[in-house]
């Protein structure tokens, strides 16, 4: 069988859009907007899930306890990016990863964030890392500017 080949034109489809992120994630990011970062936290097994979720997809309890968490946490898993989203090389990788935050309990879902501050050939699993926030604020994901390393 030989193998088809197609004419590919590589490229990014952007369509703006907006829509409701509703009740909680509505209050997240509104507590973004004041430097917190908060949480739903599960009244059955104690999952506390950041960003908040409105039900616990394991015990399938409604979440109605909110929990703020601390701006440091622990780097739980990583990835370094060397290309952008269309494909092309970046001139300085990223290092994008999963912290788990302090301030929720033993069980809290880690929550994604670029790292910077260090070279992506010393990033490490477990490493303590800060939040750095954005100087002005507005409510938004990109309040949390990103992630760094806390200095000792
Ligand atoms: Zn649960």
């Amino acid at each position: 069988m030989s193998e088809k080949k197609f004419f590919r034109v590589p490229s990014l489809v952007t369509m703006p859009c907006a829509w409701s992120v509703g009740p909680f994630l509505d209050r997240f990011y509104a507590e973004l907007g004041q430097k917190k970062i908060v949480g739903t936290r599960c009244p059955k097994c104690r999952t506390v899930f950041v960003p908040p979720r409105s039900v616990c997809g394991a015990c399938w309890k409604p979440l109605t306890k909110w929990v703020e968490l601390k701006d440091q946490g622990e780097l739980v898993n990583y990835t370094v990016a060397h290309v952008d989203m269309r494909g092309a090389a970046l001139q300085t990788p990223r290092i994008l990863g999963m912290v788990k935050l302090k301030g929720g309990g033993a069980k809290v879902t880690a929550i994604y964030g670029e790292i910077k501050g260090v070279a992506p050939d010393r990033v490490k699993v477990g490493m303590k890392l800060a939040a750095v926030w954005a100087d002005e604020p507005k409510g938004e994901l990109t309040d949390l500017s990103y992630f760094q390393p806390v200095s000792k």
